[in-house]
């Protein structure tokens, strides 16, 4: 009875991972979650006012499919304030959260004989939106040494004439890591060169640290920005996943096709969170400094505390709230009676003997790392840090 496309493709495994805590800890097992990936920041209080404006004014009806004008205007704004690209309101479409712009991206774009290449590790979700629109993922590996950033020789080799599309996320989940410009350049070049599209996802963009500098895809030069789509978005920036608002910036006969698609589905993102996306974009921007304030002193301690542990070593993150270590160390060795060889089984028995969360490196196309969120407490990451050097037997 089901599609052969359905059949293809697998939930969600961080999602999943994410269920099987909250089963837990619905049964009063006291679980710790490096699995959760959005900020622990409550929405700032500017923007939850404009959306309780919105709704006391009556703005709860159908919008235009591609959001509306002033929120499109904002977001223009935002583009070429923040990342120096200037895009007509008509170049961008608001979706339901930056999953769905990419969902409605691939829609869109992508069809049976496309090939669409994905960096790994990759975010769970890209080899699967491709698999849903009858494309065919072409996973390329990177290595820790070039800090997860694909090598470009690495991409020309498998770039070939039915090459569509390449997706790049920076910073990334699960890295944490980000590109340099020179890479961006490299890779930018390949792109015209060979004339695919990149569909840069730059959703962690504001989640930065040291001062590093975001450099936004579409921003590599004229050339380089017609075969872009930015995807970006409010969900990780201002704490916000709940409100599904998530947007794309490219040329716009791609636009206009993802506003046809768009309006078969799902049509406008909620008008309300829309008027709430406006304030985000718009209003004060003090909230983000101080969630990244927090974030800092946590990716520090956590980052140490595993560079600590005998058998992981962690890079250094550079952006969004992941620290993604490599567990190889720790494989082959019996813990408490049960031998550990991947990092699947790692995530299981530190679930049930730590009653601490994190997902496999497997589920990202990295085997021998695990991702650890620490949108957490300082207190909660401690105690599960100790709590996973117990079960560690460190
Ligand atoms: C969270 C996330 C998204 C999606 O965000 P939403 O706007 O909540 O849909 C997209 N890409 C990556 C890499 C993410 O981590």
């Amino acid at each position: 009875m089901l599609s052969n496309r359905v059949k293809s493709v697998k939930p969600s495994p961080t999602l999943s991972m994410d269920s099987k805590a909250k089963e837990m800890k619905a049964a009063g097992v006291d679980v710790i979650s490096f699995g959760v990936g959005e900020p622990d920041f409550d929405t700032p209080d500017n923007i939850k006012a404009a959306a309780i404006k919105a709704i006391n004014e009556g703005f709860t009806k159908y919008t235009p499919v591609p959001g509306i004008p002033a929120l499109r205007e904002a977001i223009a704004n935002k583009l070429k304030k923040d990342n120096g690209v200037e895009y007509k309101p008509e170049e961008i479409i608001v979706s339901c959260g930056a999953k769905h712009s990419l969902y409605v991206a691939a829609q869109a774009l992508y069809e049976k004989g496309d090939e669409v290449i994905i960096p790994a590790p990759y975010w769970v979700s890209y080899p699967d939106q491709v698999i849903l629109n009858d494309a065919t993922p072409v996973i390329v590996e990177t290595s820790e040494n070039d800090s997860f950033m694909i090598d470009p020789a690495e991409l020309e080799k498998h770039v070939t004439k039915n090459t569509k599309a390449l997706i790049l996320n920076y910073p990334s989940n699960p890295t944490g890591l980000s590109y340099d410009r020179k890479t961006l350049e490299a890779i930018a070049e390949l792109a015209v060169k060979h004339d695919f599209l990149v569909v840069s996802d730059e959703i962690y963009e504001k989640l930065v640290y040291d001062g590093a500098e975001h450099i936004c895809f579409a921003s590599l030069g004229d050339e380089v920005k017609k075969r872009t789509l930015v995807i970006n978005g409010i969900s990780k920036s201002h704490a916000m996943t709940g409100w599904r608002i998530g947007y794309t910036a490219g040329s716009t006969d791609i636009i206009k096709s993802m506003s046809k698609v768009q309006g078969q589905s799902t049509s406008n993102p909620t008008s309300i969170s829309q008027a709430a996306a406006i304030e985000a974009l718009n209003g004060p921007q003090e909230f983000i400094g101080t969630m990244l304030v927090e974030f800092d002193k946590r990716r520090l301690y956590l980052v140490d505390e595993l560079n600590g542990m005998e058998g992981v070593s962690c890079l250094k993150p550079s952006g969004a709230f992941y620290a993604f270590p490599n567990i190889k160390g720790l494989l082959g060795k019996t813990y408490n009676g049960k031998e550990i060889n991947n990092s699947s089984e790692l995530a299981e028995y530190l679930l049930e003997v730590a009653h601490i969360a994190l997902v496999p490196g497997s589920a990202f196309g990295a085997e021998g790392f695990i991702r650890m969120s620490y949108a957490n407490s300082m207190e909660n990451i401690r105690e599960g840090v100790s709590r996973m050097k117990k079960a560690l037997g460190l």
